[in-house]
């Protein structure tokens, strides 16, 4: 028996010459425009989102999508272009994640706020101690001046007791003149006593202060000490992330300083989402490294030429 399996009507159908033209440029439109886009991976205008921001970064979506967009307008002022455009369904994204490198900061906030707690600790000890201290030295200069007189009148009492003594004792008027004497200084020298006691209690205020204020100062030395332990790991603030094809996947935030400096870092990691490579000028905002005062970073002449390099590999006319 032989047999054959006949075509399927369907089949038959596309299997004509005249049906599978169209077919075949479908596909070669379909591979082209595939094999392009690697050769293409800039893609501008590019277009860019803010993703997650993790809370503990202590920014709200407003004003990440305000620095983005400061960031955004360094590159296009100098390139004269629109390169970047804000779209909220974009897949390429900004993410702020949270790790030892914001906690760094974070920590180093607090630690500045220590500081503070403790220069106004140390001011208010400090003043209450020579309050004190200056009562105490008014105290003492009362008692030393009460005693001085105290004694003279003492040691006169004493020898006007030996004058009469020598002669056999005082006239009735001299001898109740000489007891009230007595007793006179007898009261005097318990005042001055009272005086004595009130000026040293006064004296351990000051000792007392001093020692409340260098417990609190070793206390918040302690946390500093916490707070000021190293944080280890990579220390880049962002990263722009890509695929094998170095286009853009999104743009990774791991440290925010202050607005200023979060600009910067989305700038500098637009420019390597342009394929701009890290440039050596010091006031460039593509140098590797920030540090010291940035404010005057900037898109350079040769970020702008990277830029137009990167995306016309071919050298051909802006597109
Ligand atoms: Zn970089």
């Amino acid at each position: 028996m032989s047999g054959r399996i006949p075509l399927r009507a369907s089949w038959r159908r596309w299997a004509q010459p005249r049906r599978l033209v169209p077919l075949l440029l479908f596909f070669a439109f379909g591979i082209g425009a595939f094999c392009l886009m690697p050769s293409n991976p800039c893609g501008l205008p590019l277009h860019y989102s803010i993703g997650t921001i993790d809370p503990r970064f202590g920014i709200d979506r407003t004003e990440a999508i305000a620095r983005a967009k400061d960031a955004q307008e360094m590159w296009e002022k100098r390139a004269g272009r629109r390169l970047l455009v804000y779209d909220e369904s974009s897949r390429f994204k900004i993410d702020f994640i949270f790790d030892e490198r914001q906690q760094a900061i974070l920590d180093s906030r607090a630690l500045d706020q220590h500081r503070a707690d403790l220069k106004a600790i140390d001011r208010r000890t400090q003043t209450a101690a020579s309050e004190v201290a200056t009562k105490y030295q008014a105290l003492k200069a009362q008692y030393e001046s009460l005693l001085a007189d105290f004694e003279l009148r003492g040691a006169q009492h004493t020898a006007a007791v030996e004058y009469w003594n020598r002669r056999g004792g005082a006239p009735p008027r001299v001898f109740d003149a000489l007891r009230q004497d007595e007793a006179d200084l007898r009261f005097e020298g318990e005042y001055l006593e009272s005086l004595r006691e009130q000026a040293n209690r006064t004296a351990d205020g000051v000792a007392a202060i001093v020692r409340t204020g260098k417990t609190a100062v070793d206390a918040y030395n302690q946390s500093l000490t916490i707070l000021n332990r190293q944080h280890e790991g990579p220390d880049e603030q962002a990263a722009c992330i890509k695929d094998s094809e170095k286009r853009p996947v999104a743009i990774q935030v791991y440290e925010v300083l202050d607005e200023a400096e979060l600009t910067r870092s989305l700038a500098h990691e637009f420019g390597h989402a342009f394929n701009v490579e890290h440039e050596n000028d010091p006031r460039s905002i593509m140098k590797e490294v920030f540090e010291g005062d940035q404010e005057e970073l900037e898109v350079t002449d040769a970020s702008i030429a990277a830029l137009k390099a990167a995306c016309n590999p071919s050298g051909s006319a802006d597109r």
